[in-house]
């Protein structure tokens, strides 16, 4: 039996995640921190699938929190062989209108939140000698969206954890890989009024918004042995907008 753990899988990219992986033959922990009916669609999606695991509520900013989800895991099955790191936020400011809540907030989740989940799941796969952390990043890392200034800085901050612990844990046998979406249809996205979301699909060279399902297909590719000599990557899946 494989285990993995996917954080924020309640929707959007960490559900199509964690069913992905369940289909894969994983284990899989739906984690989440408040929306207990649609974490509970998501396990159930998965037992009608003929899949196992289980949904855990648990805020990843909050570092108890995270020991206490990690370890009841671990008593539960034993192993952890992948996290995907996917649990985040974005709130769009303009720096100069920039309030202090949101950085707390966006780096509490996107980068302590992370870094909480990383060491927590290492800690035991270093003694299994195997597992594979997948961070979702984001291309606004690596592309200039005015008024995501926070949002692209803990972005970035994802890209460059990707690397130092690809060389910090390698010697483990444990991978580090993130994936930086472009636009992707999730709520996430439906947030932003419909007239700037047209004008984001025009910028992208494939004219349409990617799907949760797309990203999966990669994280279950990275997750594979298929992906065995690959550590420290970024992966950008936007439809070509970063060109
Ligand atoms: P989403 O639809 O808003 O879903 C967010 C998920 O995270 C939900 O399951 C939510 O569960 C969970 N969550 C939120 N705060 C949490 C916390 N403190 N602890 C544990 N879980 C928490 O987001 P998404 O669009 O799928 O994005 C997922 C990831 O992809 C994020 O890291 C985002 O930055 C990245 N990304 C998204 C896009 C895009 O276009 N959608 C593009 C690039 C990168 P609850 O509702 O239960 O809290």
């Amino acid at each position: 039996m494989k285990v993995a753990i996917v954080t924020g899988a309640s929707k959007g990219i960490g559900k199509a995640c964690a069913l992905r992986l369940a289909r894969d033959g994983y284990t899989t922990v739906i984690n989440y921190s408040s929306s207990d009916e649609a974490a509970l669609q998501t396990l159930d999606q998965i037992k009608a699938e003929g899949g196992d695991g289980m949904v855990y509520k648990a805020n990843v900013s909050v570092l108890a929190e995270v020991k206490a989800m990690v370890r009841d895991v671990f008593k539960a099955y034993g192993r952890i062989d992948v996290l995907v790191n996917n649990a985040g936020i974005v709130r769009d400011e303009y720096l100069l209108m920039m309030n202090p809540d949101t950085v707390d907030k966006c780096f509490n989740l996107n980068v302590k939140g992370y870094l909480y989940c990383a060491q927590a799941v290492a800690l035991k796969m270093f003694k299994q000698k195997s597992g594979v952390i997948v961070n979702m990043s984001s291309v606004s890392s690596k592309f200039a969206l005015p008024g995501q200034t926070v949002y692209s800085a803990t972005k970035g901050a994802v890209n460059s954890m990707t690397q130092t612990l690809a060389k910090e844990l390698g010697g483990y046998g444990i991978r580090v890989n993130a994936v930086a979406p472009g636009f992707i249809s999730t709520e996430m996205i439906e947030a932003i009024p419909e007239e700037t979301r047209k004008g984001y699909v025009e910028r992208v060279p494939l004219k349409r918004f990617g799907t949760a399902d797309e990203v999966a297909n990669l994280v279950s590719a990275i997750v594979s042995d298929q992906f065995a000599y690959v550590t420290g990557q970024v992966f950008v899946m936007d439809g070509g907008l970063s060109l």
